[in-house]
């Protein structure tokens, strides 16, 4: 059984793959102020090389590059895995037990800011790779793999590649290996994730701050912005611009019945330990509420600025005020139409003077339970976990899912091998050597059972 001898395989060779995902975590990759990220796909590819990948970095304007690579066989099948080499910004620095890019390696813990979200991941497809470079396996599948450095920036140039290098990347199904294991330890497997419309409105009324006294005269943008805010959700959540809802396909029966296969009552009171709340939102309860976090789109204020905001008494009007928001956005809204609807509610209603930019957009996806990707990785997930893993029809997360199933075409399924609460986009993030170890075996798996051996 192949399976077991890339096993045999990695055991005695698992300590210089982990020093290899060591050097890739020293490698900062911060795209959101673009550090290092050169740096980190140079190294990506020359791993990649040594595993045995043909290999190309692609690069389009002064977007960040992506590493592309091909492992081809005879086989008339082609999987294509995704995966995300940049990082999230660690601050704050002095929360961290050790420093964000040493990967301080102790009893087996990894530390380092990427560990988890997502280079673990990455290394795990690179190294499953090498194992059958080294045994002189044929891959049973023709395999691509395809890293991008922007995915914590919220993927503003993977349409543009995926645009120009359709071609290449021509598959049968898609994984995108970015995610981990939940608190029983077992994969989890998410089919389809929320679309995203990202958007700062921004209120100005005089040309410079004026002293209060001034405010029975001048419009102050603070509350106009609040005005304007309290027009677009009520209370319980529910979306207020028109035909915001006309898009969105009710779940399927197959999508209720993965939903009511979760343990959701441990899943929900673990959420409720963690913020130190004892309700959720209108009082939602047990799967209703798990519906709601994977099925109802959400209008949330992500920031929110204006005027004096530090220690005592400042009466002033400020010239201006801003509001993050983030539209979490579930299947099938669009949301460069609703970026319209969004300018037609607030110029219906008067608040012409807000300025509207929109900062990014994701498309929501979905691919079907039935697809034999599906059962491919979960076959995959219980042979390494040992258990079934956990399937979502729906992630309440966002990502760029949808450049695989919408453009190329493809079913995918979003899985990981990061362990549980490892502290993603937070200080002192990381992974485990058994982790990381068992996310090689998982990609060989996946990578099998898609192939059809073992079938
Ligand atoms: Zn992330």
């Amino acid at each position: 059984m192949r399976l077991s001898e890339v096993e045999s395989f990695l055991s005695k060779v698992s300590g210089y793959y982990v020093e290899d995902l060591k050097t890739l975590l020293k490698q900062p990759s911060i795209s959101a102020r673009g550090e290092g990220i050169d740096g980190c796909a140079c190294m990506l590819r020359d791993f990649m090389k040594d595993a045995g990948f043909r290999v190309e970095v692609w690069k389009i304007g002064d977007a960040n590059p992506v590493v592309y690579g091909e492992m081809p066989s005879n086989s008339p099948k082609t999987l294509l895995m995704y995966g995300h080499y940049d990082v999230q910004p660690p601050e704050p620095l002095e929360e961290w037990v050790s420093p964000p890019f040493e990967a301080v390696d102790s009893d087996g813990k990894i530390t380092a800011r990427g560990a988890a979200d997502s280079k673990s991941n990455v290394m795990a497809i690179v190294k499953a790779v090498e194992c059958y470079s080294r045994l002189e396996f044929d891959l049973p599948v023709n395999l691509k793999v395809l890293f991008e450095g922007e995915e914590e920036i919220g993927s503003p140039n993977l349409p543009r590649y995926v645009e120009m290098y359709r071609d290449k990347l021509k598959a049968d199904a898609a994984v995108c290996f970015d995610g981990g294991l939940d608190p029983k330890g077992r994969p989890e497997l998410w089919l389809g994730l929320k679309g995203m419309l990202y958007v700062e409105l921004k209120c100005r009324a005089a040309r410079v701050d004026a002293h209060s006294s001034l405010a029975p005269l001048i419009e102050n943008p603070a509350w106009r912005l609040i005005q304007a805010l309290t027009s677009l959700r009520s209370p319980d959540g529910t979306i207020l611009v028109d035909g915001w809802y006309d898009d969105i396909r009710v779940p399927s029966e197959e999508d209720i019945k993965l939903i009511e296969d979760v343990d959701y009552d441990t899943l929900l009171a673990g959420l409720k330990r963690h913020f130190g709340v004892d309700r959720f939102l209108s009082g939602v309860e047990g799967v209703e509420a798990l519906k709601k976090l994977l099925f109802q789109p959400t209008c949330n204020i992500a920031g929110l600025y204006s005027g004096y905001t530090g220690l005592g008494a400042k009466t002033v009007l400020p010239r201006e005020a801003c509001v993050k928001l983030d539209f979490r956005l579930v299947y099938d809204q669009n949301p460069y139409r609703l970026l319209e609807s969004l300018r037609r509610h607030l110029k219906a209603r008067g608040f012409d003077d807000i300025e509207v930019k929109a900062l990014n957009f994701l498309e929501p996806s979905k691919t079907h339970p039935s697809a034999s990707i599906v059962k491919a990785v979960s076959s995959a997930a219980s042979e390494v976990y040992r258990s079934k893993p956990q399937i979502y029809p729906n992630s309440p997360g966002s990502g760029p899912d949808y450049l695989f199933t919408k453009r190329l075409g493809l079913d995918s399924v979003w899985t990981g091998c990061s362990p549980p609460l490892s502290n993603a986009h937070a200080p002192n993030e990381y992974t485990t050597r058994e982790s990381f170890l068992r996310g090689i075996l998982f990609a060989a798996s996946i990578i099998e059972h898609y192939g059809g051996l073992d079938w």
